[in-house]
């Protein structure tokens, strides 16, 4: 910014000194007709009369001040000359630093700023005409990866080759634009009866965009997402369109991208409730509006709860209790769940130091942290800020955040069980459940995904892998947790599968530090001398494992 004001002040002082020096040359050539003028009308008519008299001199001093008056003359006229070429220079300059403005450089597409006004004007003219106008906006997925494993050199090239591939599938009267690093917008007037074409229009730029592109030597795959929007009763500018087909854009993208969609109103409303999360976690994180809640682990064999996995829950304010699965993806896409994460984990940490010192404390680590370098040490720090033993705290990680980033995780990981924290792999089954990541990492349990506990006793493909990854953790000394235990039956075929820890609603379920305290208080596993602090009887108690087995 700084370089663009600085260039745009010297631009300013540029013109203002050729501007100065027009009225400069303007003024000495005005002052020299002027002189023309008056000693010319003198000195003229006495070298006329000399001439033809043939006697008396002229006036000397008078005619060299009109021959110096006319030498003026010709050197003003030559400055007048040049000032005018300057000045066509200069708005050709203009002209050109507009055009340089209004295209990209890398695409020669229009920017962003020039196509408000053009694109506002294809409205109106399509809205005389009785059309209406749609606007695409194509957005590359996963560039940044391009551009990370080939280079800049490579990335240009390919969004070069996609601006070719826009230009070259959409009509001939569209406005092309890159509107951002990796994002495109095109619009382009149509017939309502000719919906459709908009839409193939779409899905053929997304095809075009599935084609890899040879840089040196080397296919370049990509792919595009696009969110598609159209004029309406209640959407008539461009920067409608823009917000609209962008909405598209971002839900094509969640639902897994490479695809083409239209801009529905009810995304809109997905939208709405998503910036209200974002603005419950900013303002709720640090009220401690976000709490663990605690859900029982227990061994199969004696049926003890052997520890408890903490579960975020926001206290909302206007009411109620919200579950993980609305505002974790929120919290991640935002980059808040780290924040929130240390707020959550502090709160759980100060509660289970009121358990008995037999209880683990599991808690849930997500994808997005596992790339954060200073994850354990943000993790032993509030250790000991709490004096909690690490040796009671189990981390919880998911396949898919070690695919995201295995090197990263690893050092993560290994520093956390240099500390003596334990580390477990959660929802196994449901990510690439391959064998190198349990090898990659040390971890000292293995959590079968609740999708394929419950199906067990009706899908024998279920069982056949509940049995198999048991076995598999059996021969690797691993043991294993089924989550989503809802039934006795459940729990006894688990039993005879040979896994060793239960999870699920059979036991118990998510309940908030004070219920969990009276629930672990009846069952006398509170640290001696800790009284619950409210009444017990209106508290639901887990099942008892025996009796419920
Ligand atoms: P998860 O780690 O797999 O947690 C188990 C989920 O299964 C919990 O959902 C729990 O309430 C639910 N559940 C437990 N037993 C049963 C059962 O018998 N039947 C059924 N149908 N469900 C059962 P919850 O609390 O809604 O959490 C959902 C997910 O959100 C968690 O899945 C975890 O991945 C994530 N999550 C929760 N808290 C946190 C957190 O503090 N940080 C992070 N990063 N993720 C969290
Ligand atoms: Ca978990
Ligand atoms: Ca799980």
């Amino acid at each position: 910014v700084g370089a663009v004001e600085s260039r745009g002040s010297a631009w300013e002082r540029l013109v203002a000194k050729a501007q100065r020096e027009d009225v400069l040359a303007a003024a000495i050539t005005a002052v020299a007709i002027l002189l023309f003028a008056g000693i010319g009308m003198k000195v003229v008519p006495r070298a006329v009369y000399a001439l033809m008299e043939s006697h008396g001199g002229v006036d000397r001093v008078a005619s060299t001040a009109l021959l110096l008056n006319v030498a003026l003359l010709l050197f003003s006229w030559r400055r007048y000359k040049d000032a005018i070429a300057e000045r066509s220079r200069r708005v050709e300059a203009e002209e050109r630093a507009e055009i340089l403005s209004s295209r990209d450089q890398l695409t020669n597409l229009l920017v962003l700023n020039s196509i408000s006004d053009t694109g506002n004007r294809t409205i109106e003219e399509a809205r005389a005409q009785g059309q209406q106008v749609a606007m695409l906006v194509v957005n590359l997925d996963r560039f940044k990866n391009i551009n990370d494993v080939y280079g800049h050199i490579a990335g240009d090239a390919v969004l070069r080759a996609v601006s070719d591939a826009i230009i070259s599938t959409v009509p001939p009267e569209a406005l092309c634009a890159r509107i951002g690093a990796d994002e495109f917008a095109v619009i382009f007037p149509f017939c309502e009866s000719a919906r459709e074409t908009v839409a193939d229009i779409a899905e053929h730029i997304v095809f075009r965009l599935r084609e890899p592109v040879e840089i040196n030597g080397v296919h370049v795959h990509g792919s595009a997402s696009i969110g598609i929007s159209r004029t309406g009763r209640d959407c008539g500018t461009i920067e409608g369109l823009l917000r609209r087909a962008n909405i598209a854009m971002h839900t094509a993208k969640e639902i897994g991208a490479d695809r083409a969609i239209w801009f529905d109103t009810s995304m809109e409303s997905v939208l709405r409730a998503r910036n209200e999360i974002e603005s419950g976690l900013r303002r709720g994180v640090p009220l401690g509006e976000f709490v663990p809640y605690f859900q029982p682990q227990v061994d199969i064999d004696t049926g003890d709860i052997c520890g408890l996995e903490a579960l975020a829950r926001w206290n909302h304010p206007a009411g109620g209790v919200v579950g993980p699965d609305l505002f974790i993806p929120v919290a991640e896409e935002t980059g808040m769940i780290g924040d929130m994460f240390e707020s959550v984990f502090r709160q759980a940490l100060l509660e289970a130091r009121l358990w008995d010192p037999s209880l683990i404390l599991s808690v849930n680590v997500s994808p997005g942290q596992l790339k954060d370098p200073w994850l354990s040490h943000r993790i032993l720090k509030v250790l000991t800020e709490v004096s909690f033993p690490p040796e009671r705290l189990e981390i919880e990680i998911t396949e898919s955040s070690l695919f995201e980033n295995l090197a990263v995780a690893q050092t993560i990981v290994t520093s956390l069980k240099n500390q003596g924290v334990r580390l477990a792999l959660d929802d196994f089954g449901t990510g690439y459940s391959s064998l190198a990541h349990l090898r990659a990492l040390p971890f000292d349990r293995i959590k079968i995904d609740r999708s394929f506990v419950q199906n067990m006793l009706k899908d024998p493909q279920s069982l056949a892998i509940v049995s198999a990854v048991t076995a598999m953790s059996r021969s690797l000394s691993v043991p294993v947790t089924a989550e989503g235990v809802e039934d006795g039956e459940t729990l006894r075929m688990l039993r005879e599968v040979g896994c060793d820890k239960a999870q699920g609603w059979h036991f118990g379920r998510p309940r908030s530090a004070e219920e969990t305290r009276l629930i672990l208080d009846a069952k006398g596993l509170l640290k001696q001398g800790l009284a619950p602090p409210s009444d017990e009887t209106t508290i639901t108690l887990g099942l008892d494992v025996g009796r419920a087995a």
